[in-house]
């Protein structure tokens, strides 16, 4: 193995902890989770959520709903939310039962509680090269980027999958640092050819081995943001042996993963800043 393994249980950890003093000298952080229904994966990224706020000192209010919730019943529940003066931000588990028109949903948050960045205000924001509440997991990589020095700049970067959790919103965080950004999906056509041009190669898709190390440039970043949970444990996007092309790996689990739930955090604590007239929240 060539790949200098990329630690994000360490920075995790560290960002954590400087959390903790903002926390402190705020007084109070709050942060609704609304799971609706009993889907297994979400329940395990609902219960590490809420250790890890409580760890840094934030307030982390638990709403759960029947998978039967009308849509109109949990619309009902993000407006008290935002109306709630304990609660900076809020957080609505996805994927949600089908009746429920996740659009509307989202659109219900107040955008300065937006932590997960997935209103059309937030997302209207980065598209136009600005931030306010971005979406976690990409942020959590832009810090794992940062933290290890990677060039981002003029470098070619490559994303796989464009979901607007993950994929689309990194895309235009990468464009917004500069580099030439390309995005593949499920209709992309080979795909090699677009991977083995990548300086930095994403991999957001949650289909295990999707990157093999013959996709790879040598010396490129790879980033893999894909969790499948098998019966051998969790498993990436990317190939092991992809370690022995790339300069710079994340490992799954210990990369993306622990980033994810730390800059998850961030937000809420952004969300309280400007909730506080810390920062300034741009005026919609
Ligand atoms: P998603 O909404 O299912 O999106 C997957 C994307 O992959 C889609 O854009 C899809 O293309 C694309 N895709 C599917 N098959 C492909 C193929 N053969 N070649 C190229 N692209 C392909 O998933 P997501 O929410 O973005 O999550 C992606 C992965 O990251 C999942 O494994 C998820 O569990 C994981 N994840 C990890 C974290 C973390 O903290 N580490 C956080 C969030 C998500 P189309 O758009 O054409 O369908």
């Amino acid at each position: 193995m060539n790949a200098t393994l990329m630690d994000g249980t360490a920075l995790a950890a560290r960002l954590r902890g400087e959390l903790k003093n903002e926390i402190v000298e705020l007084g109070h952080v709050g942060l609704a989770t609304v799971l609706v229904g009993d889907d297994p994966a979400s329940e395990i990224y609902i219960r590490l959520k809420h250790k890890a706020a409580e760890e840094v000192g934030i307030a982390a209010i638990d709403h759960r709903l029947p998978s039967t919730t009308p849509e109109d019943q949990l619309v009902e529940l993000v407006e008290q939310l935002n109306e709630d003066e304990e609660v900076d931000g809020i957080l609505v588990q996805t994927p949600l039962p089908e009746q429920i028109d996740e659009a509307r949903v989202m659109r219900a948050i107040d955008p300065m509680k937006d932590v997960d960045g997935l209103h059309p205000f937030s997302a209207g924001q980065l598209y136009l090269g600005r931030q306010t509440l971005v979406p976690a997991t990409p942020l959590g990589v832009m810090h794992l980027l940062d933290e290890y020095r990677i060039p981002i700049a003029g470098q070619r970067a490559v994303v796989v999958g464009r979901s607007p959790l993950v994929g689309k919103p990194l895309a235009l965080l990468l464009l917004q640092a500069n580099a030439t950004v390309t995005i593949c999906h499920s209709r992309t056509e080979d795909l090699a050819r677009h991977t083995l041009d990548a300086d930095i190669l994403v991999a957001a898709v949650g289909l295990p081995g999707v990157i093999t190390s013959d996709m790879v440039k040598q010396r490129a970043t790879v980033v893999d943001v894909g969790i499948t949970r098998t019966d051998s444990g969790v498993m990436g996007d990317v190939e092991a042996d992809v370690a022995d092309v790339a300069a710079f790996l994340t490992p799954v689990p210990g990369g993306v993963g622990p980033m994810t739930i730390a800059a998850l955090l961030g937000n809420g604590v952004r969300a309280a800043r400007y909730r506080r007239g810390k920062l300034a929240f741009p005026r919609i």
